[in-house]
């Protein structure tokens, strides 16, 4: 049977993630099932207040059910037996209408429980699937949209698994309200009911009406959310260019396509609305017409009347629920497809299951004969051999978009090589376990990511058990002590959302202590010193020096100043090592480093 890599997947056991014990039950990988049986295990795994929430639910409705019987025992035996005690009975509806309205809030709290919690479970295994994804898939993808198409989609999969069992509980109930009127008089109970087919063809046709405006309303309040997203996230871009005006109305021309849809649900509401509350109301002249005429015949007491009454409200409810619960059906369907659509995209880069642990690495890196695709095709790496001995600070340059930042990701396992392969002392990188590659490599990106967090917490990302002294020793290794210290509340100071109180070059200082705590023999530095000042830079690379005698360094850098202070500089063109040797000894003999340096690096002079 097919399989989708759901199963795969490992739960987060990092330390900030202790106090989550997660989802019991994942949805089942078997992509054959149907859906709801893909969904039932998550489910299963709540089965205990579901069982309550339904049982009592059961309950409280055959109570109800009761009650009406109640009335018509009391009614008549009031007019027959003149005079007779009404205590009896009236205790009777009482108390069970106490019972009723106890089960009724009882089930209610738990039905509620038990959706709430489903809800948060296809949540977590969304999110914790999507962490688990790899690169290319967000290369692909929509991410803004994916989460809120997620949210509203895992809530009409959790309606329709909670509330389609409720609803057959009503049918039963419904069934059995039947029942009682059939007891009390057989011709009476077939005209109540003759109804009740109208009332579901109409209820059914009204939904059918308006599930495309209601999916129609969905996508254009994604469309809204997405516009706000973008308008916060990118407000310096839109006051930059002075483009306030232009957003304002794309947002308004959205929300009012909102409006429209909103509108045309409320339209549609009005037409079909009336039939669906009046409907009942012919079913009950009916009922008075023909049980008053059998009153009048004396087959009949009055109170059947009263009952039959109260029973065809009950009827009622199931039969309009019936038509809802097909729609609901085919909406969740939907839904569930479109969730199963991103826990059955695999991760490309997946674990060997004999996968060894890197320990004790001395930090030897072989790329041999490397060839690189993206997905989109995108050819960068050709022929990419070369050989970066323990310890050793190699320099790699090349023109804008020649490959460098890709020959950083696939050393991480970002992505995996499409040809030839990466060693790690003499290891194939794909031998090694992902978490255990991930801990020995240490990259620092060029556009550094920073939470909201105090720079205490950032530092520590990867290390959220590091003191303070070990982390104030990564900050002055990475020249960000001084300007922490000056910060209003030094290393407590909360930075606003990605670092923007933070200037580009202390926001990648942060990001180099934060890598530098975690202490990898392998450290990568893409571009990690682009925002911040020649002599800052040097100073930098000076700590470094020290503190890492005995890592492997690769450095990306645009910069003479900094290239110079690598052992060795590997220039790559079209996908290829094209030259390698030390700085100076390139810039005697090789044209194309010339070149590069001329045309693409900041010399001194600029800066
Ligand atoms: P720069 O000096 O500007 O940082 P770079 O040498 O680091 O450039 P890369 O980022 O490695 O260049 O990109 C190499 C090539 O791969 C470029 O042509 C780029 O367009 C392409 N590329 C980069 N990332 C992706 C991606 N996720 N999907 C497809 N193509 C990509
Ligand atoms: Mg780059």
């Amino acid at each position: 049977m097919p399989k989708s890599p759901v199963e795969h997947q490992k739960l987060p056991d990092q330390g900030l993630n202790t106090r989550y014990s997660g989802p019991k039950a994942r949805v089942s990988p078997i992509t054959s099932l149907e859906w709801w049986r893909r969904i039932l295990p998550v489910l299963v795994s709540h089965r205990l207040t579901f069982f309550i929430a339904i049982s009592l639910s059961f309950v409280s409705l055959v109570f109800q059910t009761l009650i009406p019987n109640y009335l018509n025992y009391a009614l008549t035996g009031l007019i027959s037996h003149h005079g007779q005690s009404l205590n009896h009975d009236v205790t009777w509806i009482v108390g069970i209408g106490v019972l009723t309205g106890i089960t009724g809030v009882i089930s209610r709290n738990y039905v509620f429980q038990t959706a709430y919690n489903v809800e948060a479970d296809l949540r977590s295994l969304i999110y914790e699937h999507m962490t688990w994804l790899s690169f290319s898939f967000y290369d692909r993808v929509q991410s803004g949209q994916l989460i809120s198409r997620a949210n509203s989609d895992i809530r009409s999969v959790q309606m329709y698994s909670t509330f389609a069992p409720l609803i057959v509980v009503q049918l039963f109930i419904g069934v059995l309200a039947f029942v009682f009127m059939l007891r009390i008089n057989v011709e009476l109970a077939f005209v109540a009911i003759s109804v009740m087919p109208f009332l579901y063809l109409i209820g059914l046709r009204m939904r059918q009406v308006m599930f495309p405006i209601s999916w129609i309303t969905q996508a254009r309040l994604a469309d809204v959310a997405t516009i706000v997203d973008e308008n916060i996230n990118g407000v310096r871009v839109v006051k930059s260019f002075a483009q306030e005006k232009a957003e304002v109305n794309r947002l308004a021309d959205a929300s009012e396509r909102v409006t429209w849809a909103y509108v045309k649900d409320a339209e549609l509401r009005g037409v079909w609305a009336p039939w669906i509350q009046n409907l009942p109301q012919i079913g009950l002249v009916l009922v008075l017409f023909f049980g008053g005429w059998m009153v009048y015949q004396g087959k009949l007491g009055v109170g059947a009347i009263l009952a039959f009454n109260a029973y065809l409200l009950m009827l009622q409810a199931p039969f309009m629920m019936l038509g809802q619960l097909v729609m609901m059906g085919q909406r969740a369907k939907a839904s569930a497809g479109r969730i199963f659509e991103i826990l059955d995209e695999h991760s490309e880069i997946v674990e060997d299951p004999n996968a060894s642990a890197l320990n004790e690495i001395s930090g030897k890196i072989t790329f041999d004969h490397v060839q690189f695709d993206y997905a989109n095709g995108t050819r960068v790496l050709e022929d990419f051999t070369a050989e970066i001995q323990p310890g050793e600070t190699v320099a790699l340059v090349g023109r804008t978009g020649s490959g460098k930042s890709t020959v950083a990701r696939l050393l991480t396992r970002f992505y995996d090589v499409t040809g030839g392969a990466i060693k790690i002392d003499d290891q194939d990188i794909r031998n090694l376990t992902l978490h255990s590659l991930r801990e020995h490599v240490g990259v620092v990106m060029d556009e550094p990511f920073l939470f909201s967090v105090s720079i205490r917490d950032n530092i520590a990302y990867g290390r959220p058990d590091a003191s303070l002294d070990e982390v104030i020793a990564a900050a002055r290794a990475a020249n960000a002590h001084e300007f922490i210290e000056r910060l209003p509340n030094g290393y407590d100071t909360v930075v606003g959302e990605r670092g923007y109180t933070l200037s580009g070059g202390q926001r990648q200082r942060v990001a180099i202590a934060r890598t530098l705590l975690t202490n990898p023999p392998i450290l990568i530095l893409d571009d990690a010193t682009s925002a911040i000042d020649v002599h800052v830079e040097t100073a930098i690379y000076r700590a470094l020096e020290t503190l890492l005698e005995h890592r492997t360094t690769l450095v990306i850098a645009h910069r003479v100043s900094t290239i110079a202070l690598a052992t060795r500089v590997l220039v790559i063109e079209n996908g290829r090592v094209a030259a390698s040797g030390t700085h100076e000894e390139l810039m005697a003999t090789s044209d194309l480093y010339n070149d590069i340096l001329s045309h693409d690096m900041s010399s001194e002079a600029s800066e």
